[in-house]
């Protein structure tokens, strides 16, 4: 059992390639930690530096209070569950689970004790004698654990360990790695291009783009409070829809404009503007992101949302089951009459998320109300969310503000280059035109002392 600190850490590889940045994290001690984001985001480096297969290139590492920048992975007291399983092929399960503690010594006794505990807890009992080309992929990856277990390390580190099992035993191991980290009590880290798989495993979950954390919070309030466009893009599928727009209104009654239409924002939602007064009819440019569950075709719902109603027409119903999922066009449609989308028209797309007995029809308008109480608005510019989740604005990751500062500084001194790369042109401009200036009034001295010579003469 440990907690972790992660400082300002950075990974350079020798190819030049960043694929870290100021990556800073404080895990606390029984914690599952998920690493988010897509292929090549830095997860995995991140990983790897903590397992220590991977250098660290600046920052400190800090297990259970000890700097371990400089230990060896094996002294690190951590276990590395791959997405390959990597078991020996000519071992038995037994075996398998066994080796890591016969190199480090332990009893025989003791080893015996550990690696059937292990077995028990993993549903692994009746497979001890088969070789892993006997066993299915999830019983495979089942050892692979269990070969972390025996070991009880202080930290469990486990990269992708479900992409290779089919939906179903991804879904079924899921939930054993849940119950599995209940039941050790230990500190997890949990590394998935798979925002499932974080969303329902992660007791708090970090999203990462290009080497910087995105945002670390817990996965229902990384739904609620996305701080920027990536991670409201990102979690959550159907995909949040996301719409141009500026604030108009007043200050009590303020109004989101989009697409030809003006929707006004809910009390609770004007509550929660950082600075409203930025935005509110300056024309500054915002993004308006709207779930698809949060878009209603109730006629109650409707009844009671009169400002906040859209008229589409709906292009494609997919039922699901469950619910059903409405692709709808709005804004410019073209008049076609068949109400059937023209593959060249330039109207603006939605998906909406709607219940699976609605009597909604495909090729058909239908109105349908925005739950304004869970809209998002973001600055086009920065990305960054516009509002505040929970009157904190903590959610707002340091680094993406380190990162605007450091932009904002760069153009300063791109700017302040520019001007002192101006000011010394026309400095020379005019030193040039005052030499020009000076000769010709020496010439028109010369002549003037001359025909003053030739009048005295
Ligand atoms: P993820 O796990 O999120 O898919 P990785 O951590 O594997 O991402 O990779 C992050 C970035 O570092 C990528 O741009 C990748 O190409 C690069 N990278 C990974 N390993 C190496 C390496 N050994 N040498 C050079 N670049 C690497």
């Amino acid at each position: 059992m440990a907690g972790l600190l992660l400082d300002h850490i950075y990974k350079i590889y020798p190819s030049g390639v960043q694929a870290v940045t100021d990556f800073t994290l404080d895990i606390q001690d029984k914690e599952f930690i998920v690493f988010v984001g897509p292929s090549g985001c830095g997860k995995s480096t991140t990983l790897r530096m903590i397992a220590g297969l991977e250098e660290i290139t600046d920052g400190d590492l800090v297990i259970d209070g000890r700097k371990v920048n400089l230990i060896q992975p094996k002294d690190r007291d951590i276990a590395m569950v791959f997405q390959n399983y990597a078991l020996y092929p000519h071992m038995t399960v037994y075996d398998n689970m066994a080796f890591s503690l016969k190199l480090r010594k332990f009893p025989r006794a003791e080893i015996d004790a550990r690696v059937k505990e292990a077995a028990r807890i993993l549903g692994l009992e009746t497979y001890l004698n088969r070789k892993p080309k006997a066993l299915s992929g999830g019983q495979r990856q089942r050892v692979a654990l269990g070969r972390a277990i025996v070991r009880e390390p202080k930290v469990f580190l486990l990269d992708e360990p479900l992409s290779n099992l089919d939906a179903k035993l991804r879904g079924q191991m899921r939930t054993e790695i849940t119950k599995l980290h209940h039941r050790l009590a230990t500190t997890f880290i949990y590394v998935t291009h798979d925002q499932v798989e974080a969303m329902t495993m992660g007791t708090r979950i970090v999203v990462m783009k290009d080497g910087f954390i995105q945002q670390v919070d817990a996965p229902q309030k990384l739904y609620d409070y996305p701080a920027n466009i990536f991670v409201a893009g990102f979690i959550g599928t159907p995909q949040m829809n996301f719409f141009d727009a500026v604030i108009t209104g007043t200050k009590a009654n303020p109004c989101v404009e989009f697409e030809g239409q003006k929707l006004a924002i809910s009390k609770e939602t004007t509550a929660r503007f950082a600075c409203l007064e930025e935005y509110l009819n300056t024309g500054k440019p915002v993004v308006l992101g709207v779930r698809p569950e949060d878009f209603h075709d109730e006629v109650e719902f409707i009844e009671k949302s009169k400002k906040s109603v859209i008229n589409v027409r709906v292009d494609v119903l997919e039922k699901l089951g469950a619910e059903s999922l409405l692709y709808c066009a709005f804004g410019e449609l073209q008049e076609d009459g068949d109400q059937i989308a023209s593959l060249t028209e330039t109207a603006t797309q939605l998906i909406a998320k709607i219940d699976a007995r609605s009597a909604t029809q495909a090729h058909t308008m239908v109105d349908l109300a925005i739950d304004m109480n869970h809209i998002h608005l973001f600055d086009k510019e920065t990305e960054l969310s516009i509002l505040e989740g929970e009157g904190t604005k903590a959610y707002v990751p340091v680094v993406e503000l380190e990162r605007q500062a450091k932009r904002a500084e760069e153009e300063r001194i791109l700017a302040e280059q520019k001007a002192a790369k101006l000011a010394a042109k026309q400095a020379a401009k005019e030193a040039k035109a005052a030499a020009k200036l000076a000769k010709a009034e020496a010439t028109a001295n010369e002549e003037v002392v001359e025909e003053n010579a030739d009048s005295e003469n």
